[in-house]
């Protein structure tokens, strides 16, 4: 489980994050939910420990991963998590093996069972076909789902995906949206979902779930408390916080 207790963050003296408090249980997925600008990026910076944080906690399992008032600041590479970009970012001069091995190289994961593992991975997301090819041979929704693949293959306490979506076209979108959804759920894993799109936001929150959202009246997040029916494709709002 990930939460955060009232985080902030400034930039040049400007308040970009404003005690932003969340939860999100072990094995569910939170969507972060609002328009270009507002934070979703930083806050994901600070979940992954690319950023500190100027005020407030970030806790794991238990375990201060950030916290300026206790001098915390657990390195990224500690934290045991695995992130996906909205452009990709595929190691280029790999294959899609290749790419998707490195994380469990990095593990110490060797031979037979890393083979088996990316065998894994690649065949979740339907690339297995494709597992010699080179990155600038593949279409955006075949990289994508390598991304998705590296990620999951290293079995991350927690999997970031910001906006990864979003470079690609429509009828793409709408596919990966519901594959991605359904992949989150099989595998179990805690995932932190950034995205503008409202659609894709109820698509991937599968459970009640809370979502942080912009309050454009004050530039800034505010806490409303959303409830996402799945099954029955329905959602509600109500303000919890203020
Ligand atoms: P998008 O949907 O466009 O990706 P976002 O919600 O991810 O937007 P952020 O990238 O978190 O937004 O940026 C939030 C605000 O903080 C923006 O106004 C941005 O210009 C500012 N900002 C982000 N990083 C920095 C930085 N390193 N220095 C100064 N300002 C920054
Ligand atoms: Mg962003």
């Amino acid at each position: 489980a990930i939460s955060s207790d009232s985080l902030r963050k400034s930039f040049d003296g400007r308040a970009v994050l404003r005690d932003i408090s969340f939860e999100l249980p072990a094995g569910q997925c939170l969507v972060l939910l609002g328009p270009s600008g507002c934070g979703k990026s930083t806050l994901l910076n600070i979940v992954t420990g690319m950023l500190q944080a100027d005020g407030g906690e970030l806790w794991c399992d238990g375990q201060l991963l950030d916290s300026s008032a206790r001098a915390v600041h657990r390195p990224m590479k500690k934290r045991g998590f695995a992130m996906v970009f909205q452009d990709f970012s595929l190691w280029p001069h790999m294959t899609v093996a290749d790419n998707v091995a490195f994380g469990l190289r990095v593990q110490g994961v060797r031979g037979a069972e890393r083979r088996k593992r990316v065998a894994d991975a690649l065949e979740q997301v339907q690339m297995d076909e494709l597992a010699d090819r080179k990155p600038n041979t593949l279409s955006g929704g075949q990289a994508q789902r390598v991304a998705i693949a590296r990620a999951i293959a290293v079995r991350p306490r927690l999997l970031l995906l910001d906006e990864p979506l979003s470079a690609l076209d429509a009828k793409l979108r709408d596919e990966l949206k519901v594959e991605i959804s359904a992949l989150i759920r099989k595998t179990g894993v805690t995932a932190l979902y950034v995205t503008h799109d409202q659609a894709e936001a109820f698509t991937l929150a599968a459970r009640a779930s809370f979502a942080p959202v912009l309050d454009s009246q004050r530039g800034v997040w505010s806490h409303l408390g959303a409830s996402f029916n799945y099954r029955e494709n329905a959602y509600e709002y109500e303000k919890s916080r203020g």
